[in-house]
């Protein structure tokens, strides 16, 4: 039997009719109401000390009572649960600043799974429930049969978020096994236990963030000069928005691109088990404004999320951990020492190796409970997400060091990827349940 996993594919839904908009519309605050109303029971069986609602609860609170279809509707309750069930982990491990839902909702996504919906020669009919006129949309040429979907704000249009199954590949043999250091400046380190490695640079998203920053910085200080909600102020605000999603859409792309070539340095290593770093408690030190506004934009949980989802797509087995002191540490004789530049030089034993490496091959301890030597540099291949060619560190190609030289100047500053169709992971219990037909209800 093959193994499926689910993966959601983004139809950015261009071109909309005024009523398809309209309909939308009207449905995402009517999802929005029911949200609501969830969220109303849960505060009162908080507050009241009474049993937290459950499925079925909100089922029956819901049933009826919204313009959505039915399904569309329990969707909405799902996504709520889900988020309580997020949260009430979150806390239990320690997160005492998680709070349960507790906002009002103007707008939600429509939801529909993937009995609901309707495939209809080039369209996708999506219910609106009995006596409401359905949605209907263009169908893309890749949708081959019913599947779950969303549709979503984007901050200036619709987008449809459909789940789609992917094979997954049947699992590695024992192979290898392979450690992934996270960081910013190159989101993934990675050394197998084969002494090989592997960097892919962080640049490119890094500086995507900084121009999105100052982007925000600029039109920010243009809107405080004018009346809110006049036209130059609907204008601004547009065009923020515009740029804010080209640019988080680009950082998406690069995130996934790097995250892949990890996962295929992996399989042409014959990586079976991957450990995967948890940076957790390094965002928390006090550094700087710059520096902190670095450190709290770096979205590691998504790196964590992609490899995960990557490497059970590959048939290879991962697991998440901590990642502390693995950075400050010697591999050859453990004098403990913080590295300033990328590299990592011993003043005791005189070992220099790339900083990144340092902490990935540091890690095999903690993993797997045994330290392979360091790789040589003739070992280590050196890559920018997107870049197809695979660069052995040697004089023509020098890794990352920090400073700008013909070899490391960050590329793909403008990477202009036409984002119309897209694949992100699924996002699993992070509140946000998508359609699945997995999770298909008892209806
Ligand atoms: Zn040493």
């Amino acid at each position: 039997m093959v193994e499926v996993a689910q993966t959601v594919r983004i139809e950015v839904l261009t071109g909309l009719s005024r009523k398809t908009s309209r309909i939308i519309r009207n449905g995402q605050i009517e999802a929005g109401k029911v949200w609501g109303v969830c969220r109303d029971a849960l505060k009162v069986a908080m507050t009241e000390h009474g049993k937290w609602p459950n499925r079925d609860a909100l089922q029956k609170l819901t049933k009826g009572r919204f313009g959505l279809h039915s399904q569309s509707a329990q969707m909405v309750c799902h996504a709520f649960l889900a988020n309580v069930d997020t949260a009430r982990q979150l806390r239990q491990s320690g997160r005492k600043d998680i709070r349960y839902p507790y906002k009002d909702k103007r707008f939600y996504s429509l939801m529909w799974p993937a009995q609901a919906m309707a495939l209809d020669g080039k369209r996708i009919v999506l219910p609106m429930g009995r006596g409401r006129e359905s949605i209907v949309l263009p169908r893309p040429e890749w949708l081959a049969q019913p599947s779950a979907c969303k549709i979503v704000w984007n901050r200036i249009g619709y987008e449809l978020h459909v789940t789609v199954g992917t094979e997954i590949e049947s699992a590695m043999a024992a192979g290898a096994q392979a450690t992934v250091d996270l960081g910013q400046i190159h989101q993934c380190a990675v050394t197998t236990s084969t002494r090989k490695g592997l960097i892919v640079s962080g640049r490119g998203i890094r500086s995507e963030k900084r121009r999105l920053n100052q982007m925000h910085g600029s039109i920010a200080a243009k809107m405080t000069r004018c009346i809110k909600g006049s036209r130059r102020w609907k204008k601004l605000s547009r065009a923020r928005n515009g740029y804010a999603l080209r640019a988080e859409r680009r950082i998406r792309d690069l995130r996934h691109k790097g995250t892949r070539q990890v996962i295929d340095f992996c399989r042409h290593n014959k990586v079976s088990s991957l450990y995967i770093g948890n940076p957790d408690g390094v965002r928390s030190r006090r550094s700087g404004r710059h520096h902190n506004q670095r450190m709290s934009q770096w979205e590691y949980g998504r790196d964590i999320d992609y490899l995960t989802h990557k490497s059970r797509q590959a048939g290879i087995s991962s697991f998440s951990g901590t990642e502390r002191g693995t950075s400050s540490r010697c591999p050859e004789c453990g004098h403990k020492h913080k590295p300033s530049g990328r590299v990592w030089a011993c003043k005791v034993c005189g070992f220099t190796g790339h900083r990144d490496l340092v902490g990935s091959i540091n890690m095999h301890e903690i993993a797997f409970g045994e330290k392979p030597t360091f790789p040589v540099s003739k070992e280590v291949t050196y890559l920018r997400p997107g870049t197809a060619a695979r660069r052995v560190l040697d004089r023509s190609s020098r890794p990352d060091t920090g400073h700008r030289s013909s070899a490391s100047r960050p590329v793909l500053l403008h990477g202009s990827q036409d984002a119309t169709t897209d694949t992100v992971r699924a996002p699993q219990g992070t509140g946000h349940i998508l359609a699945s037909p997995s999770e298909a209800l008892p209806l």
